[in-house]
């Protein structure tokens, strides 16, 4: 009885090991995979060129190689100079 018991309090206690490790593991991957993704974003921003606010380079107007963040500003540019 006394065996078994140490035994089945081992096995738990590994199980708990092994649980908090892998918790452990996954935390730690999901913050690395945030943070790649965090300077993947920052590095896919882009700053408008007439106001200087960051767009994603996804939703950027590109004109005469300048980059908006709209068309208004796009063709406000083009007006004033
Ligand atoms: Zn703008």
């Amino acid at each position: 009885m006394g065996i078994t018991r140490t035994i089945i309090f081992a096995a738990v206690l590994i199980l708990c090991v092994l649980l908090i490790k892998r918790i452990m593991g996954d935390r730690k991957k999901y913050n690395e995979s945030r943070q790649q993704m965090l300077k993947a974003k920052v590095a896919d921003m882009k700053q408008c060129t007439v106001c200087g606010v960051h767009i994603p380079e996804k939703d950027i107007i590109m004109k005469d190689n300048k980059i908006y963040c709209s068309l208004a500003h796009s063709n406000q540019n083009n007006s004033t100079e």
